[in-house]
Formats: structure tokens, sequence, C-alpha cells
């Protein structure tokens, strides 16, 4: 068993050609997409590699289907599995109402420490979009994924905790901009040097593995000057430190341009992008919002905060029409964690009902796979899918706006995507 899983050498991931991969079957409708998903892949790698590779899916429970079986929501064999084989597969989870676990999603990025919040945005043709030009929409958001604001830390208003806490900011730190302090909640937006470094890091490697042209650090430091302020600094650190033959950032023309004078500063750009280097630039979140609407094809890679990532994540799916089959992923690329995941929940209005789309999680396979280094097996769902939409043919949810749609079910259209192959 040992040899059929992945591990990491040198800080890359080795992967076996018969490889156990461990999957989360997911509720409500995951028990519908999961076995079309498994299905297409082994065919993708079946036609890819001949027979020198395959994926042995191993089941782990999480969800309602663990607490039915075993009592718990989140065995603690699923997080062993996790653990033990590095790369896994899950399915929507059902959010536990009442005591115990807040979020089984958030227990499992917590517990392997998956630092990144990966979600790629592309645009497929024949997918009905709300903008004119969504072909020029093709970015990675690396969304940090342990920090700030959403890290958890709040107190509601009216509590004792409340109460204290603003006790000691007015007294102890001086604060006296809090506008109505009896009737505030609080929250605290922790972010680190390390936790910004090791986000850019990934988002700058991935770049430049992958050929892409820029990384985007997209935050508000000219309002919050020392956290998300100290994202961009320390971002640019990690690109003008750890990548400065690789990489031109916008910091440096800055510098250059007060230093030399304008006409300097644009020859070393002109000078940097002739040799191929990556552009590291900066924008402020509500500016880049609206430029990833009027100018999408000046973004690739975009590294920022948890919150801002959260917003742009689905701003951006939506412009491709693909809210609904945007795939993800979570990894921790120094460990070699990762988890790939459908984005949407379990969508217990439709379970059972073989009219949910896949391609969430399809899509999410696809990332897994390239991830993996499997990228000719990747590539041949891509390209079905691709095929397919062109066609018109494509689940309900998506086949009702297109103009020559033809509604599938999920079984069928997971069939049709295996003959598209
Ligand atoms: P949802 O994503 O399950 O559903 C929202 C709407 O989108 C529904 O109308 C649903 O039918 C539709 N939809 C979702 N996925 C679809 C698909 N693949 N194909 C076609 N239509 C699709 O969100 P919800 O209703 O807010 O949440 C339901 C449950 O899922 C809750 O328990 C929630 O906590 C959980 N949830 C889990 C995850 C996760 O595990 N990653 C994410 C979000 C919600």
């Amino acid at each position: 068993m040992s040899n059929s899983k992945m591990y990491m050498e040198d800080g890359k991931l080795m992967v076996p050609d018969n490889v156990v991969i461990p999957f989360i079957e997911g509720d409500g409708v995951g028990a519908e997409i999961t076995p079309v998903c498994q299905k297409i892949v082994n065919s993708a790698v079946e036609l890819a590699y001949v027979g020198k590779r395959s994926i042995e899916w191993k089941e782990v429970l999480a969800g309602g289907k663990a607490f039915e079986k075993t009592g718990e929501w989140l065995p603690q064999a699923t997080l062993d599995a996790f653990k033990e084989y590095l790369v896994g597969i899950k399915g929507p989870l059902t959010t536990p109402v009442g005591g115990g676990i807040r979020s089984l999603n958030v227990a499992l990025r917590q517990t392997l420490d998956l630092y990144v919040c990966l979600r790629p945005v592309r645009w497929f043709k024949g997918v009905v979009s709300p903008v004119k030009e969504p072909h020029k929409v093709n970015m990675y958001i690396f969304r940090e994924n342990t920090e700030d604001i959403y890290a958890g830390i709040e107190w509601e208003q009216g509590t004792p905790e409340a109460q204290k806490f603003y006790k000691f900011l007015h007294d102890e730190m001086g604060v006296t901009k809090v506008r109505f302090p009896e009737t505030s909640s609080f929250g605290v937006k922790p972010v680190s040097k390390e936790g910004t470094q090791r986000l850019v890091r990934a988002a700058i490697q991935f770049a430049l593995d992958n050929g892409l042209p820029s990384v985007t650090l997209v935050h508000k430091g000219n309002i919050m000057k020392f956290t998300e302020g100290g994202f961009k600094r320390w971002g640019y650190e990690v690109a003008e430190t750890e990548f400065k033959d690789r990489t031109f950032t916008m910091n440096e023309y800055e510098r250059l341009k007060k230093d030399l004078g304008e006409e300097s500063a644009k020859a070393a750009v002109a000078k940097a992008l002739n040799e191929g280097k990556l552009v590291v630039k900066d924008c402020i979140a509500d500016a880049f919002l609206q430029n990833t609407l009027l100018l999408p094809e000046e973004y690739s890679v975009i590294a920022t905060l948890n919150l801002n990532g959260d917003y742009i994540s689905d701003q951006l799916a939506a412009m491709v029409g693909g809210i609904g089959i945007a795939p993800g992923a979570n990894i921790n690329y120094k460990t070699g964690h990762a988890i790939f995941e459908a984005t949407h929940g379990t969508a217990p209005n439709i379970a059972g009902q073989d009219v949910v789309n896949p391609c969430s999680l399809l899509l999410s396979s696809v990332m897994m796979l390239e991830y993996m280094g499997w990228k000719e097996a990747a590539q041949l769902i891509v390209n079905a899918l691709e095929k397919a939409f062109s066609n018109g043919e494509a689940t309900a949810d998506l086949a009702r706006f297109m103009p020559k749609g033809n509604a599938l079910g999920t079984k069928d259209f997971g069939q049709r995507i295996v003959e598209l192959l």
C-alpha cells in the first residue's frame, strides 16, 4: 500500500502511477455527482495513460453519512486518511446544526493548515454569461484561508466580553474612536507577515510554473494600513527577495520613477517584459472589482486576503456564468496536503432527482489531476466539457440559458462527457 501514496520530496509532490485517493462522497447531491465524476476521471486517466496510471478511490466518511454510520460528523479516521494520503476530494457537506463542530469544512482546513483557497475562473464557450466578453476572464484566485477578520475572533454587543474588550481598548490602548461603544460588537483582524508570505509565495510560484504573466496583490491598504497594507508590503518583499531574478514589481517601477524619472522606469518595465519576467503588481480591492469588469484581461493570478477573496471569487465566477460550476481547492503547498471540493452546497431541494450539475466537482477533479501533474488526463476532460457546452449539452441549470440548450440529466451528461473524451 505504501507505494500507492503520494509524498513530498525536496518540496515536490511525488505521485505513484497507481495512486490511492481518499474521497468524501458528500451529503444531498453528493451521492449523484461523486460517482459521475469518478467515472469521467477514470476514463480520462485510462485514455491518457493506457493502463500505465490509475486511481484507486478510497471512501472516507464525513457529514450526514458519517453521523448515520458512526455517530460522528467528522471521524478521526477521515482526518487521518487525508493526512496520510496528502491529496483528497470531497462533495458538499451538511453543516451540523446545534453544538459540536461549527463547520466540517473549517475543521478540515484547520486540521491540515490548508492556507491557500485556490479558485480558478475561466469561461467555457457556450455558457451564458452576464458580461459581453467573458472569454477575457481567465484568472486564478489565491485567497488566504486562515487569517483576517474571518479568524472567528469576535464578541457580540452587550456581552461582558464585548464590554471588557472595549474597556481594554479605551483604557489601555487609548482608543477613543468607537462611535457607539455601548452597542458595538467587536471583531479582530489578524494578518501576519508569515501568513501573507506563504500565500504570496505560493501564488508567485504557481504563476512561474504555469508561465502566467502577472500576480496582482489585492488589498485595502489605503485604509487598513497595517493589516491590508502589511499584506501588500510583505507580498512585494517576497517577490523582491525570494524571486528577485524572475519578477519585476510595480514597487520597483515606482522607485525607479522617483529616482530616475518616468522614461527610465518605463524602459525597465519593457526590458523586464522582454526577458519574460513575471510582473507583480497591486490593486486596491474596490478598484480591482471595477477593473475586473472593465479590463479583465489585465489580470491573471490574484493573491488576496480572506474576506476580499470571498467577494472576488463569487464575482468572477458569476462573470463567466459559472457560479454553479466553479471549482475550488484548499491547499498547503509546504506539506503537499490538498482537498479539492465542490464549491456549492448539498442542494437538498434537487437531491435525488438526477438534475444536479456535476461540473463543480468535475472541474475540481481536473484541478486535482493538474496538481498531481497528470495534465494530459485533465486536458481531456476540459476538451470534452468545451465540446459539450459548445453543442448546448449541459444539465438544466445551464442548458435553460443556452440558445440551443439541450438539458441532460446528471447521469446522461456524465455519460456524454465520457463519450466526448
Ligand atoms: P446550495 O449551494 O446547496 O444551494 C443553493 C441553490 O443552488 C439551490 O437552489 C440548489 O438547488 C442550487 N444548486 C447548488 N448546486 C447546484 C448544482 N451543482 N447544480 C444545480 N443546482 C445547484 O446552498 P444552500 O441551500 O445554502 O445550502 C444547503 C446545505 O449545504 C447547507 O447545509 C449548507 O450548510 C451546505 N453547504 C455546504 C457547502 C460545502 O460543503 N462546501 C457549501 C455551501 C453550503
